[in-house]
Parts: C-alpha cells; sequence; structure tokens
C-alpha cells in the first residue's frame, strides 16, 4: 500500500506542477488518465477536425471561491488569426491558456469559451487537447533521445519526419553536431539543453503535432537577442495558417498581432493592433515606451541604431 502510495502522491504532485506551469504537456496526457480533475460529460462530442474558431464570451474565473481572477474576458481569435495577450505578472495572462486547455473549467455561469461554436466543456478531452499544440516557456525535457523528445509531437512520426520538423526549428544543424546524433541522450540525466535549444525542441514537437490551435508562452528569461530573433522568426512561421494565442512578455515580438489584449488585474483594458494601441496612448503606449527604454539601456553601443 506504501509502495502504491508514493508514486500516487509524487504523480499528483507532480501534475499540480506541470499543470501550473504549462511547462511539459505531453506528460500531462499520461498523467491525465490517472488524474481528471476535469472530466468529458457523458455525451461529450469530438471536435471536428479543421480550422479554428476560438471565442471567449464573457468568461469570469477564479482559482478559489475567494478570489476572482479573470472577469468578464471577451475576445475571439478568428480561424487562422494570432492575438496576443500583455499585460503584467499575475494579470491572469496564463490562466487564459490554461482555460483553453481545460486545465481548469470557467466558473459555473462564468461564460463559456467555444471552438467552432461548441463549448469546449461538452467536447471530449482528447479531441481538445488534440486540436492544440504548446509552445511552452521551458519545456521538460525527458531523459531520452533528442530523436524521442522531438517525436513526443507526433508518436507515429517517421524519422524522415522527425528530421524535416527539427530542421524548420532550426535544432538540426545543433543536433548533428552531438556525438550521437539524433541518438544523444538529453535531459536531467543527459546532455542539458540552453532555455533557447529547449524552446526549439518544443517548436519541432509543436510542427510534428501540426494542430489547427497553437498556444506560445514567451520565455521570461532572457534568451540572447539572435537565439530570441531566430526563434521568433520560427513562431512565426509556424503560426501562419494556425490559430494563435501568444502569450507575449516582449512587445517586440507581438507588434503584427491582428489583435492585442492588455490585460490588468484579470480585466482586458485595451484591445487593438499595435497601431491602434499606440495612437491610444494608454497602458500599452506607456509598457512599449518603457521596454523601448529598458532595450536601449540593454543594448550595447556598437548595436545602437
Ligand atoms: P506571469 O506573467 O507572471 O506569468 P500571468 O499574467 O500569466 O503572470 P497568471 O499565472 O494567469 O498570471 O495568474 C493570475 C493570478 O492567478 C495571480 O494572482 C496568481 O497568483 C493566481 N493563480 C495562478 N495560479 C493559481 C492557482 N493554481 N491557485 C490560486 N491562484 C492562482
Amino acid at each position: 500500500m506504501i509502495q502504491l502510495y508514493i508514486p500516487l502522491n509524487f504523480l499528483g504532485v507532480l501534475y499540480r506542477e506541470i499543470r501550473q506551469s504549462l511547462t511539459d504537456i505531453e506528460r500531462m496526457f499520461a498523467l491525465m488518465d490517472t488524474h481528471r480533475e476535469v472530466a468529458d460529460v457523458p455525451d461529450a462530442v469530438a471536435l471536428p477536425a479543421g480550422p479554428c474558431e476560438v471565442r471567449f464570451q464573457q468568461v469570469n474565473f477564479g482559482y478559489e471561491r475567494s478570489r476572482q481572477i479573470l472577469f468578464d474576458v471577451d475576445f475571439t481569435i478568428p480561424a487562422g488569426g494570432r492575438v496576443a495577450v500583455v499585460g503584467h505578472s499575475g494579470s491572469g495572462k496564463s490562466t487564459l491558456a490554461r482555460l483553453l486547455y481545460r486545465f481548469y473549467d470557467v466558473n459555473e455561469g462564468g461564460g463559456r469559451i467555444t471552438i467552432n461554436g461548441h463549448d469546449i466543456r461538452r467536447l471530449t478531452q482528447d479531441s481538445l487537447r488534440g486540436a492544440i499544440g504548446i509552445v511552452p516557456q521551458d519545456t521538460v525535457l525527458f531523459n531520452d533521445s533528442i530523436h524521442y523528445n522531438i517525436q513526443y509531437g507526433r508518436v507515429s512520426a517517421s524519422a524522415a519526419e522527425v528530421e524535416t520538423a527539427s530542421r524548420a526549428a532550426q535544432l538540426h544543424d545543433f543536433v548533428q553536431k552531438l556525438p550521437d546524433g539524433y541518438a544523444t541522450k538529453v535531459g536531467e540525466r543527459g546532455l542539458k539543453l540552453s532555455g533557447g535549444e529547449k524552446q526549439r525542441v518544443a517548436i519541432a514537437r509543436a510542427l510534428l503535432k501540426n494542430p489547427p490551435i497553437l498556444i506560445f508562452d514567451e520565455a521570461t528569461s532572457a534568451l540572447d537577442s539572435r537565439t530570441e530573433q531566430a526563434i521568433q522568426g520560427q513562431l512565426e512561421q509556424i503560426a501562419r495558417g494556425h490559430t494563435t494565442l501568444v502569450i507575449a512578455h516582449r512587445l517586440s515580438t507581438i507588434m503584427d498581432a491582428d489583435q492585442i489584449l492588455v490585460m490588468e488585474a484579470g480585466r482586458i483594458i485595451e484591445r487593438g493592433s499595435h497601431a491602434e494601441l499606440l495612437a491610444l496612448d494608454g497602458a500599452y503606449a506607456q509598457m512599449w515606451a518603457l521596454q523601448a527604454q529598458e532595450d536601449s539601456a540593454e543594448a550595447p553601443p556598437e548595436n545602437a541604431v
């Protein structure tokens, strides 16, 4: 009994940590079967394949009854469109992604989230999660080969497909220089990859999975600007044709989003394109000015423009 309890207890802790940090979504799938907190309704339907329109309709949510986190959040990401969310730490950005992936359900009477008109609470979890790819801030790697770690995006993918995804994620040249190439062991007990390299593994996984909806949780940790630019280019490339929600920390990366939502204390306080929000001269314009100041303070003189 004790023997059984310890691993289950460990899984419980791991589950909570993963759900909280949105880190290793794939590992979630295995755990979900033993720890489903949000279950399929008896007559749940599978989300039909194809492009997806995502709508948050007057969403209210709190992790605990006593503390509401989201207030009347309302926005639409048209099929193939890109919406970015910005706001200070704790304003509720990641909570939107957690709700869309159904780690939690919106509160009873607290609005709804739909995909192509289907309330996500009425969809099977497998079809919902199969339709969403997440490129997390910090990817947790399995203690296995780099091939395995990429292939996890779609376990049926061939070695050639894994390599194509790896090339598209700008990972292939790096992998080729490793002692055992794609067979090189990575993770805690193998080769440690940098933040940028791990994110490229996550991008390669997402490319293999090729879901209609993508969530990018931008890294908060500083990547060097060349890596950041390279990753940014990749993200834009794979976002094309996908319905995309970007949780942004760097405003420079989301300037061409179709719509930018500015969140403060769980509410959308401004929305519009980059140009519209600058013209509004409100919270976004202030954030933009502040970030420009920080960037120029950080940049070495030879990089200054
Ligand atoms: P950051 O930019 O720092 O990632 P964020 O805007 O993504 O922040 P959220 O992670 O969505 O913010 O958190 C919004 C609020 O919800 C915060 O006040 C946070 O403390 C609270 N919160 C997050 N997860 C939980 C949880 N599991 N239980 C209770 N409160 C939580």
